[in-house]
């Protein structure tokens, strides 16, 4: 048990290539979890079918994205796949002081720029590899949201995206999604419990030894 409202908050970011499951995990964890929220990145890229504006991105302009780079609205930003994605700066730094934890899907530029970014310290990452490289194709597949074309790019981009796993603090092998999910969310159950993170500790402590 940590110590009600006297925590800060933490950027857990969920990496892996596309297909390898971090979408599925990020919805599921999301469902059951009120303690954390989806960080909602802007992207150049187009709206795919089902895609909500401003729930699964906030789809923008590429002129709309210059003007979120130059006023300094953005935590970190990268190029993936010929478009722009980023991280808008304002939700999360309000959710880490109200002690809000935060779920990025980004990949492995924008993990490099958030842990060295001020907020490092309250970043945890996790690296999500598929069990092989013809399952992951599987998956791309089977999700037809995407052409053969951009299936081969993604499929190529994995195992550059894949050469980054030893950037991360915990590597998950997604083989069996429950099992995955429940690893996740008992790191995020451990990381909660850091004692850099309960900022009330000092004085609970203090009030506990008085007897109070
Ligand atoms: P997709 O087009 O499939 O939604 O996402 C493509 C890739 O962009 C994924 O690997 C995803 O994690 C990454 N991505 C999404 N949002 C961001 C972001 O805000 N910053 C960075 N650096 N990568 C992102």
């Amino acid at each position: 048990m940590s110590i009600p409202g006297a925590r800060r908050g933490l950027m857990l970011v969920l990496s892996s290539p596309s297909g390898a499951g971090k979408t599925t995990m990020s919805k599921r964890l999301l469902a059951n979890d009120p303690q954390i929220s989806l960080s909602v990145s802007a992207t150049t890229r187009k709206a795919r079918p089902g895609e909500i504006d401003g729930q699964d991105y906030h789809f923008v302009s590429n002129d709309q994205f210059d003007g979120l780079v130059a006023t300094g609205q953005l935590l970190e930003w990268a190029h993936v796949f010929g478009n722009r994605y980023g991280t808008p700066r304002g939700p999360v730094e309000t959710a880490l002081t109200e002690g809000r934890d935060i779920l990025f899907d980004i990949d492995w530029q924008g993990t490099q720029q958030l842990r060295q970014s001020q907020a490092g310290g309250d970043l945890v990452s996790i690296f999500l590899l598929p069990p092989s490289l013809e399952e992951l194709e599987q998956r791309l597949k089977s999700r037809a949201a995407d052409s053969d074309e951009v299936i081969t790019q993604r499929m190529s981009r994995a195992a550059d995206e894949i050469s980054h796993w030893a950037e991360y603090d915990y590597i998950l092998v997604n083989d069996d999604p429950g099992q995955c999910l429940h690893e996740i969310r008992s790191i995020l159950t451990t990381e909660r419990l850091r004692r850099e993170r309960q900022r009330g500790l000092a004085g609970f402590v203090r009030d506990l030894l008085a007897g109070e």
